[in-house]
């Protein structure tokens, strides 16, 4: 045997043992990308997609077809603050103090914020080489020992909290009508680059428009490097403002303004990663914080055939529209298996080859291998918090009520109520008296869980003047 065909057979057999994995060093997988979209208050029903019938979402509908459709994802609280919190940090907001039973959400005068003992997503990830960013609104906390620049993200652009808050207190009246009605220079609510103010107040006519600049334009900047983007829309929130482009044109008025400018600007981040060639290597998720702001009647969203709205624990104040998008990743189709905004952190690790943290209680679970293979969900049941107070209980397609559906401190129910979502799910027929059994196995469910949440310092108390 010659010696040039002895290389050959080396190279044949080298290669061969490379392709099977039998070198010592194993190939590094490549890293995907993540962006979760994150909206401010949008319903379920408030996308053409899930059949609203008066906005347009060309962009979220096409972003449906080629990914994933979730129609039973949670965020796992129905108000702001604790549902970002969860979502960062994979745990139900109770266990970092984030949920209150005394203030709803951090204001501008809160001291408090996500302690820095949590992990977040973004640190998770940074700790496997992940370059990351955040742009929107963050409201974990807007002093500067809590801003996202604290929290693993390398760059920050966005408001620190929602855009109906720093009211000009000379502006007195009804407070819906105010929401509806008033320019929003009433609000002198700040737009930070990392921890700077840049402008105050922020224009909020503009503000869609310019997150998605920032977002494209990190996208554009960190083609060669893994990274992971969180885009949380200021909108749909009231006030209610969008640009020029976009006032006036939807048949639903200015809240369908406002949802057809965010769904152009999930076409600009999905068309930047397709001319990046990164589409084949990025997982997108476009989800909500919590359900429709009822009280601002048409400026307030729809939950669709849902019960209830933001603030409650009813099936519209936490149930959310969602869409994972990752062509040759992500197996498109309708998924009907449970999700929440918990196992996002358990999911992105997982798919990153990361750990998520073992030194304490994590709510969420890896949904990978329903993303990837259309497998089912290790999510089995959820976890309905009002305030620190757990209002509801799912296991299964069964969900019991045992506290008011409303309000941070919300009150014991007379009787335990009870409803299959599968069969009913707009929560219209009460099965707690043919069902008393399955009442009690969801009641222990939640002792259960209660048991296992320690103690911490509430994070909505403090105020600055203290
Ligand atoms: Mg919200």
């Amino acid at each position: 045997m010659t010696s040039s065909l002895l290389y050959g057979f080396k190279r044949i057999a080298l290669g061969l043992a490379l392709a099977l994995g039998f070198c010592a060093q194993p190939l590094a997988k490549e890293q995907l990308n993540f962006v979760v979209i994150f909206t401010d208050d949008q319903g379920y029903g408030d996308m053409s997609c899930n059949g609203h019938p008066t906005i347009h979402t060309p962009h979220l509908d096409r972003m449906a077809h080629e990914g994933q459709k979730w129609t039973q994802f949670y965020s796992s609280a129905p108000v702001c603050t604790p549902s970002r919190a969860a979502l960062m940090t994979g745990r139900l907001p109770v266990r970092s103090g984030m949920a209150s039973s005394k203030r709803v959400v951090l204001f501008p005068d809160s001291a408090g914020g996500l302690p820095q003992s949590e992990i977040t997503v973004a640190e998770v990830l940074k700790g496997v080489g992940y370059n990351t960013a955040m742009v929107g609104k963050w409201h974990m906390g807007h002093l500067p020992r809590h801003l996202p620049t604290t929290q693993g993200f390398d760059s920050y652009y966005g408001i620190p909290y929602s855009n109906d808050m720093d009211r000009d207190p000379s502006v007195k009246g009804n407070w819906v009508t105010i929401g509806k009605t008033s320019p929003w220079s009433i609000y002198k609510v700040p737009l930070l680059q990392n921890e700077k103010e840049i402008e105050r107040p922020v224009n909020q006519n503009t503000i869609t428009r310019r997150y998605t600049q920032q977002a494209v334009k990190f996208i554009n900047e960190n083609k060669e490097k893994p990274f992971f983007l969180y885009l949380a829309h200021s909108m749909p929130h009231i006030p209610l403002y969008a640009s020029k482009k976009f006032e006036g044109k939807s048949l639903n008025g200015i809240y369908g303004d406002v949802i057809e400018e965010i769904d152009w600007s999930v076409g600009e981040v999905l068309n930047t990663l397709r001319k990046q060639k990164l589409d084949k290597k990025t997982i997108v998720l476009f989800t909500s914080d919590n359900g429709p702001w009822e009280v601002f009647k048409t400026h307030g969203g729809s939950a669709g055939l849902l019960r209830g709205a933001k603030g409650g624990t009813r099936e519209g104040g936490m149930r959310e529209p969602a869409i994972f998008w990752g062509p040759g990743n992500v197996k498109s189709g309708v998924v009907q298996e449970l999700g929440s905004t918990l196992d996002v952190l358990p999911t992105f690790a997982s798919l990153a080859g990361a750990k998520s943290p073992d030194d304490r209680a994590i709510d969420g679970y890896d949904l990978s291998d329903v993303l990837l293979n259309h497998g089912k969900s290790p999510r089995k049941g959820m976890f309905y918090f009002g305030g620190a107070q757990l209002s509801a209980v799912r296991s299964g397609n069964y969900k019991a009520q045992f506290r008011e559906e409303n309000g941070i401190n919300p009150k014991p129910l007379a009787k335990p109520e009870l409803y299959h979502l599968g069969e009913d799910p707009s929560e219209k027929y009460d099965l707690a008296a043919e069902h008393p059994e399955i009442v009690e196995r969801l009641a222990k469910l939640g002792e259960e869980l209660k048991a296992t949440v320690k103690p911490v310092p509430d994070q909505l108390v403090p105020r600055i003047a203290d």
